[in-house]
């Protein structure tokens, strides 16, 4: 199994696809936000400093996020691939990222680019509530990622959440932030020749077919 990396905007669908590929490959997943807001949620001295600069929907710094990334790419549920979502976000990460496969003997595998329309992820910006507890994505109107029961998660039965960060403004910031700095490692792995595109759709069944035949051709 080829590793992953997703590059999206803020809420174009990565960590849903994820989910999806987990449940059908059996991939690690690396969610940096989720690492964040796990270590806000423990009160680590790393989360204090993280806390409000995810708050503003701005970057945490390089190496807080690289000494993260570095531990967990080693645990056992990667040996046979991962999904990184969220990271790399700038090409400084992307470089290093790089630096750090070749002394540890891994793969990059294959970047997979997800084109979203900006208003489609705006409204599932606002829409969207997550489980604080398994990290499952739900969507307040989107028929098929409704909860079963309003607020409860499905699979655990803990209460779900709105992010503090799924606002429209927190948004826009996010947006723009991804199209100055992460906007370019698109070009940066189509030169290494390991990108793909795939479109993101309304239905995450059709955009989940489209990841499918991308990693399967
Ligand atoms: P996400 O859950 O991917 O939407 O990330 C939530 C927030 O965590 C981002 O808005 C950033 O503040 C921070 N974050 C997550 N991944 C990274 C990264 N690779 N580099 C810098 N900041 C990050």
């Amino acid at each position: 199994m080829k590793n992953i990396i997703f590059i999206a905007p803020p809420n174009g669908g990565k960590g849903t696809l994820s989910e999806s590929l987990i449940e059908k490959y059996g991939y690690g997943h690396i969610s940096t936000g989720d690492l964040l807001r796990e270590e806000v949620k423990a009160g680590t001295e790393l989360g204090k400093e993280a806390d409000s600069l995810m708050k503003a929907g701005k970057f945490v710094p390089d190496e807080i996020i690289l000494k993260l990334i570095e531990k967990r790419i080693q645990k056992p549920d990667c040996e046979n691939g991962y999904i990184l979502d969220g990271f790399p976000r700038t090409l400084v990460q992307a470089q290093k990222y790089d630096e750090m496969l070749n002394e540890l003997g891994k793969d990059l595998g294959v970047v997979i680019y997800i084109d979203i329309d900006k208003d489609m992820a705006l409204q599932r910006s606002i829409s969207r509530i997550t489980c604080p507890n398994c990290k499952r994505i739900f969507n307040k109107v989107s028929p098929e990622m409704k909860p079963k029961v309003e607020w409860i998660c499905d699979d655990c039965g803990t209460e779900l959440v709105q992010r503090s960060d799924d606002t429209e403004e927190v948004f826009l910031k996010r947006y723009d932030d991804f199209m100055e700095k992460t906007m370019p490692l698109v070009e940066y792995y189509k030169n290494k020749g390991v990108l793909e595109t795939i479109k993101a759709h309304v239905s995450k069944y059709d955009t989940l077919d489209e990841a499918i035949k991308v990693l399967e051709k």
